[in-house]
């Protein structure tokens, strides 16, 4: 059924219109449903973006494009796959979060639950003033945010970079301001590694944050010492030998120096 929706020659214009690149074209209309379709044009209507120019990543659950809006500014728009075959692990992630109780548990509904709470987290960290995509709007499965990159080339993660004993230095400093900073923003990644770090001018950006969960989640402490634990190993592997104890240690600081800063703020455990 699926494979004919798109034989309809006004949903092929329209696709065509939206998505530059041919190939990817072709993707989009054998990865997606016309729904998702209908949900694209509605952002674009709306002004989010213009054009997806073309796919940058092509993930478990999500595709994302590079797009531009009518004044040529550049956006990221992630589109989660409706067929995710990570659907048990978003359900693991949503259960225990009090600010998605009620969301039903059936594939759809879950994929759509996981878009707003990758949307709201997004907006969290935004408002923290940290370092991630700021977000500009989503409607059901698609999410569309800020490029993060200089010029027209998408930022390289972490991961696919060589950075000096200096640069590693100030990343570690970086990431334990982020951690903390999102921790006293009521939410802890719990996808942390050098996969989900963009180096835009030497600034690490944090990306991928479906799964980031509240503080006060029963599995809240797990992930964050997990997080803590993946930055080390990075650190550690990448020529800046860091043990989980230091990071940790530097983490620590970071929050009882903002915490300082901000005497108002509400007091968190940890
Ligand atoms: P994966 O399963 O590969 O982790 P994902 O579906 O979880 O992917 P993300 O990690 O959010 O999705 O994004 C996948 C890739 O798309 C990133 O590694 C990055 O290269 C690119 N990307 C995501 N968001 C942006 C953005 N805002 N600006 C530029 N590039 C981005
Ligand atoms: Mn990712």
């Amino acid at each position: 059924m699926k494979d004919d929706l798109f034989n309809e020659d006004l949903d092929y214009k329209i696709l065509a219109r939206r998505i530059e690149d041919k190939r990817d074209r072709r993707t989009f209309q054998k990865v997606f449903d016309s729904k998702t379709l209908d949900t694209v044009q509605a952002l674009a209507q709306k002004g989010l973006f213009d054009v997806l120019e073309h796919i940058i990543s092509t993930g478990k659950e999500a595709h994302v494009f590079i797009a531009r809006d009518s004044a040529g500014n550049k956006r990221a728009v992630k589109i989660f796959k409706k067929e995710t075959s990570n659907f048990k692990r978003m359900d693991g992630y949503i259960r225990g979060d009090i600010r998605f109780r009620d969301v039903p548990r059936d594939r759809r509904s879950l994929v759509l639950a996981w878009t707003r709470k990758e949307y709201k987290n997004l907006l969290v960290a935004t408002r923290a003033n940290l370092r991630v995509p700021m977000p500009t709007g989503f409607r059901e499965n698609v999410i569309v945010m800020e490029f993060i990159g200089t010029g027209e080339e998408a930022s390289p993660r972490l991961k696919d970079t060589r950075p000096t004993g200096e640069e590693l230095l100030d990343y570690r400093e970086q990431i334990a301001r982020f951690v903390a900073g999102l921790y006293l923003a009521g939410l802890v990644h719990a996808d942390l590694s050098e996969y989900n770090l963009l180096v835009q001018n030497g600034k690490l950006v944090a990306i991928d944050m479906g799964q980031a969960l509240l503080v006060k989640h029963p599995n809240a402490k797990d992930f964050f010492e997990r997080d803590v634990r993946n930055m080390a190993n990075y650190f550690t592997k990448a020529g800046r030998p860091t043990t989980y104890e230091e990071m940790h240690a530097m983490v620590k600081a970071e929050k009882e120096r903002m915490e300082k800063q901000k005497p108002k703020s509400r007091k968190e455990k940890g």
